[in-house]
């Protein structure tokens, strides 16, 4: 677990939802459930209380993020690569 100076918690604002969901959809590693689900990774999606499981009958909830997933990961990535483009969303073909 992160210090926790460096994560944020539920409610969150209708900014903070939109940042984390953004998040997901980045190249960085998704928040997942960590319950067993027959998809092997089961996002998590971002609401005003906390993140909930995107399967329905799941209950799992978790009311914390990593502050460092609210930054701009695409302007940092442009810093370092500036040709990068987030057209692209590889996993949302599932
Ligand atoms: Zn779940």
């Amino acid at each position: 677990m992160p210090e926790p100076s460096e994560m944020i918690f539920a409610p969150w604002s209708e900014e903070t939802v939109a940042a984390l969901s953004r998040y997901q959809d980045g190249p960085v590693h998704p928040y997942t459930c960590p319950n067993e689900h027959q998809q092997e990774e089961t996002r998590l999606v971002a609401t005003p209380n906390g993140w909930v499981c995107s399967d329905d009958s799941c209950a799992y909830a978790q009311n914390w993020a990593h502050a460092a997933s609210l930054g701009d990961w695409e302007a940092a990535i442009r810093a370092v690569l500036p040709s990068a483009t987030f057209d692209d969303k590889p996993e949302a073909t599932a």
